[in-house]
């Protein structure tokens, strides 16, 4: 199913992530639930001391994911090359740019496409919605 929304807590998770990350990169997977968009995955060792996450060595875990998003501390919320690359094993993927607002993430399919995502409330019931360590 295709991913079309986001969860309106995860997505002020992801933006406090990339605040507190700045002005280095925050780097995590994302879970979906149906075409929603629920949590944020996080996985260790994810360098954060340097400016940059090296997404080709995030350690991709053997277990369902939807996408994958990450931070530009520089503001701009399009991929690098690098990132194009990145992209293609997830169906979505977002970047979102400094200053880290609702109104600064762009949402990228596997090809690298501009793809828009809904922010909706989601009802997250008796489910566990803490943030996941791996
Ligand atoms: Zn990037």
């Amino acid at each position: 199913m295709a991913v079309t929304k986001i969860a309106s807590d995860a997505l002020g998770f992801i933006l406090e992530a990339c605040k507190a990350s700045h002005p280095h990169e925050f780097g995590a997977l994302l879970e979906a639930k149906e075409e929603t968009i629920i949590n944020v995955i996080y996985l260790p060792g994810t360098d954060t001391t340097r400016r940059s996450v090296s997404l080709k060595t995030w350690m991709m875990p053997n277990m369902p994911h939807a996408g994958s998003v990450h931070s530009h501390p520089s503001g701009a919320a399009y991929p690098s090359e690098q990132d194009l690359i990145f992209f293609r094993s997830n169906e979505v993927n977002i970047i979102v740019g400094s200053p880290y607002t609702r109104n600064s993430w762009n949402a990228f399919d596997n090809s690298g496409n501009r793809i828009e995502i809904e922010i909706v409330d989601y009802d997250f019931g008796e489910e566990e919605h803490d943030m996941k360590w791996l």
